[in-house]
């Protein structure tokens, strides 16, 4: 099975309109549950359906029939929403400290301590302080992450994704 231009459309079109995982993969078909999520998972769209399952107290009557004899309203459409871009790597690399550092508030940061943010938010916000690489605000990891170096490639090739997913999500 392989994925195909026409199945990842269908695939973003079922999910975006509410099917699960396993409907999409019966529809389809010669596709597992797992590849159907995996799939879902590269396109980005994963996180694009998070309905928290907040219970719900029924008000009404029980056992009693509305007038019109329907007993349940038809299901209503998840909104669709758009992906959620891709994270950058400083994205990934926030709230990571390093191992064996001691992260301090930020503005209890000494020179020649490491800026970068590793927790906390606002005036909590919490930085790296590990020791910093010459010439650098940042310690030898974490400019490696702030300054690193993507293949022009590796950019066109994020792009295309992000700008497909956004057209098959407007479609
Ligand atoms: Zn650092």
């Amino acid at each position: 099975m392989t994925w195909t231009d026409a199945r990842i459309a269908q695939l973003t079109r079922l999910w975006t309109e509410g099917i699960s995982a396993s409907g999409i993969a019966e529809a389809l078909g010669d596709v597992s549950r797992s590849a159907v999520l995996g799939k879902l998972h590269r396109l980005r769209l994963l996180a694009s359906r998070q309905t928290p399952a907040a219970p719900r107290r029924y008000d009404g009557p029980t056992g009693v029939a509305c007038p019109s004899g329907r007993m349940n309203p038809p299901p209503v459409p998840l909104a669709a929403r758009p992906p959620e871009p891709p994270r950058s790597p400083w994205q990934e690399a926030v709230f990571a400290p390093l191992p064996e550092t001691l992260a301090r508030p930020w503005l209890s940061r000494e020179p020649g301590e490491c800026a970068f943010p590793v927790g906390g938010d606002g005036d909590a916000l919490l930085s790296c302080c590990a020791g910093i690489r010459p010439r650098s605000a940042y310690c030898p990891a974490h400019h490696a992450i702030v300054f690193k170096v993507q293949s022009p490639a590796a950019v066109a090739a994020e792009q295309r994704r992000w700008a497909e997913a956004v057209e098959r999500w407007a479609a």
